[in-house]
């Protein structure tokens, strides 16, 4: 087998211009026309069998190996952010009202580098790597399930997928790798309550809204600290809450819009009877009527245990024992979770958190950057990670 360090360093300026090149021209999701162009002809390049257009602007690069076996997946994402960037970088956002503050730019950039090398060494490889760069994770509905529609879990038959984010809350030079739940699933809902209007002098003739409004919003944090088993992560957060347009009137409407996060499959289904059942039960003793929109956004992330305990491996070999944690269960999401509805997989957290360096901003923060020394690191782990599956 090649020497896998030390290729992935080799690549390092490479990498770090491929990232800033990305990094200076963001693109929104499902209009990567710009990214996706380079990353297909780059795969081209390598000898890989690409198609474009998946899913809008989704790109899928196959390299098969010389001999027969497995087909694995290797998935990152495209898409900026609507973030003005804060950064003072020469490589700084070209694009006014747009910023890489997520990584994507950096996580695609890897992924290339990594098809890059694995072509290299296509006669080493037993079975089928498939390089899949997805549109649009951040906005529901997400890139993954039109490009899973559109047949990429097939031909040949995917049977595990791995991804990887460059992630705040893991200091650089480490990998988090966790087995079973690693992200919620992010419901949303919106709750209109109709009342009645009139004169803010004559109550006794309406029926408030706000006030009926204000106890929903107050009832529905009940469900979190007194229905749910305290051992079971939930959140129930209510983001807007509009009502009213002059002092002396009674408002016929209160609008509330907020989300909602859990990662029990069985919980999750059970979230909007909940919520209903509250708003329900206030509206009727207060004489209002309701109406609850509830939308299933993303999956929750749940790795499973044996691709895990693959990329922990891979980990081990990339960073050293002392330097592979388990990241914790985050309530953020990833649309990653569809890849892993079809198949086993897991998603690595690659460290990228630096204070010395003022690598310190949350993803999607202004200032968020990543800490470009760790670029060879996430090369390292996908390939290991590709190769171990693959000879499993
Ligand atoms: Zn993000
Ligand atoms: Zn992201």
């Amino acid at each position: 087998m090649f020497d896998i360090k030390k290729e992935c360093t080799q690549l390092f300026d490479e990498t770090v211009a491929l990232r800033r090149d990305f990094h200076k021209h963001p693109e929104i999701g499902f209009k990567e026309v710009r990214t996706s162009g380079i990353v297909a002809k780059k795969l081209k390049d390598y000898g890989l069998e690409v198609k474009e257009g998946i899913n809008k602007t989704g790109v899928v690069g196959l390299l098969r190996g010389t001999q027969p076996g497995k087909t694995v997946l290797l998935r990152a994402d495209m898409d900026a952010l609507e973030v003005n960037e804060e950064n003072k970088c020469d490589y700084k956002s070209e694009v006014e009202g747009l910023m890489h503050a997520c990584g994507h730019d950096a996580h695609t950039a890897m992924l290339i580098m990594t098809a890059k090398i694995l072509a290299k060494h296509r006669n080493e490889i037993k079975g089928n790597i498939k390089f899949l760069f997805e549109p649009s994770e951040e906005y529901f509905p997400g890139g993954a399930q039109g490009m899973i529609k559109e047949g990429v879990m097939e031909n040949p038959h995917v049977d595990a997928v791995f991804g990887q984010h460059v992630w705040a809350d893991v200091p650089a030079g480490k990998i988090g790798v966790r087995p079973g739940p690693l992200m919620a699933a992010p419901d949303t809902f919106t709750i209109t309550i109709k009342g009645k209007g009139g004169h803010g002098s004559e109550p006794q003739l309406g029926t408030d809204a706000l006030i009926i409004g204000a106890h929903v919003a107050l009832a529905l944090q009940t469900i979190v600290s007194r229905e749910i088993n305290p051992l079971s992560p939930a959140v129930v957060s209510i983001g807007t809450f509009n009502s009213g347009t002059v002092m002396n009137a009674i408002p016929s409407r209160a609008i509330m819009t907020g989300t909602v996060r859990v990662v029990d499959p069985q919980l999750r289904e059970e979230m909007p009877g909940k919520i209903e059942r509250i708003i329900k039960g206030v509206c009727e003793a207060m004489r209002g009527e309701y109406k609850l929109e509830y939308i299933h956004e993303y999956p929750p992330v749940i790795n499973d245990l044996g691709a895990a305990g693959i990329a922990e491996q891979a980990a081990l070999e990339t960073v050293g024992n002392n330097n592979v944690i388990d990241p914790g269960l985050t309530m953020s999401s990833e649309d990653f979770s569809y890849f892993l509805e079809k198949a086993p997989g897991c998603f690595i957290l690659l460290g990228n958190s630096n204070p010395e360096k003022g690598i310190d901003k949350s993803n999607h923060h202004p200032e968020f950057n990543v800490d470009e020394d760790v670029l060879p690191l996430g090369i390292e782990v996908l390939i290991r990670t590709a190769l171990k599956f693959l000879n499993s």
